[in-house]
């Protein structure tokens, strides 16, 4: 390659690799936006940075998210940290925050949580866009709360975060507001060596992917306080099985967003007001 910006993109198109993606691996390797590489193209890479860039272009054909190589992922407008010890967060995801956003409209002073939060993308949005809401986020992983404490910290976003599986580490709370990204991939799932680079973890629950949102719906009733809403990302195939477990739950108000691909993509409901009459 020749040791420029110039030669790197020759190099990125000679391999096939997106020229959107070496712009911003450059630009993150250099600290320089799109506009100034554009604008320099003659710049020159010392041969650190050459090596890295060939290392870096080999990890991308091999599957790496960008995310993974830049260090960052944008979330909702923020720039999020993250590494291969999170899953990184996916556009479809702000859905889920938009509708969050919407059950908390006109609404203070209420306590949101988000379960298992990674890189804390979703807690982070939320507390973003509604600074006075208490946000209390839960994580399984140890490596991946220190990345969403790091990213809150700097962020200046503050999140009471917590090391836990799912409801654990929040018993004898309630909330107004519950939202999760739980791994809801099927252990068979012929996607999942395309994402063989990210946790396992973040992504597989069980035979039918359902493991997990079945154990968030069945333990969330007494979590919520009454009128509290949860909303739940899962695959675009299983909006009916989700709302089901809902509906078995006690949860009403029962419904299924879809992502910008037009796949059902989130579902959610409201523990009622007031207790089911016991006969
Ligand atoms: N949406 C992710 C994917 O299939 C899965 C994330 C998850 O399991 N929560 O790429």
């Amino acid at each position: 390659m020749t040791p420029t910006v110039a030669g790197a993109l020759a190099e990125a198109r000679r391999r096939g690799v997106d020229r959107l993606d070496v712009q911003l691996l450059l630009g993150a390797m250099l600290g320089k936006s799109r506009a100034w590489l554009i604008a320099h193209d003659d710049a020159p890479l010392d041969a650190t940075q050459v090596a890295r860039l060939n290392a870096a272009f080999e990890a991308k054909a091999d599957g790496v998210p960008l995310a993974y190589l830049t260090g960052e992922q944008i979330f909702c407008g923020l720039p999020l940290a993250v590494g291969p010890g999170v899953l990184v967060p996916r556009p479809e995801t702000e859905g889920l925050v938009d509708w969050a956003l919407a059950c908390l409209q006109g609404r203070t002073d209420v306590a949101v949580a988000d379960l298992g939060t990674g890189s804390g993308a979703i807690a982070l949005a939320i507390k973003s866009a509604r600074p006075a809401a208490q946000v209390t986020a839960v994580e399984r992983s140890p490596e991946a709360l220190a990345m969403a404490r790091a990213n809150g910290a700097r962020l200046q976003l503050a999140v009471d975060w917590h090391l836990g599986h799912w409801w654990q580490p929040l018993a004898g709370r309630q909330f107004d507001l519950v939202v999760a990204n739980p791994p809801y991939v099927a252990a068979d799932d012929p996607h999942l060596p395309a994402l063989r680079h990210e946790p396992t973890s973040a992504l597989v629950a069980g035979r039918d992917g359902l493991d997990d949102l079945r154990q968030i719906i069945a333990e969330a009733p007494p979590q919520l306080r009454p009128g509290g809403w949860l909303l739940l990302e899962h695959g675009h195939d299983q909006g009916p099985a989700t709302r089901q477990l809902l509906a078995a739950a006690g949860f009403t108000d029962l419904s299924t967003r879809q992502d910008l691909a037009g796949l059902d993509r989130c579902s959610g409901g409201r523990k009622p007001e007031m207790p089911a009459e016991t006969a």
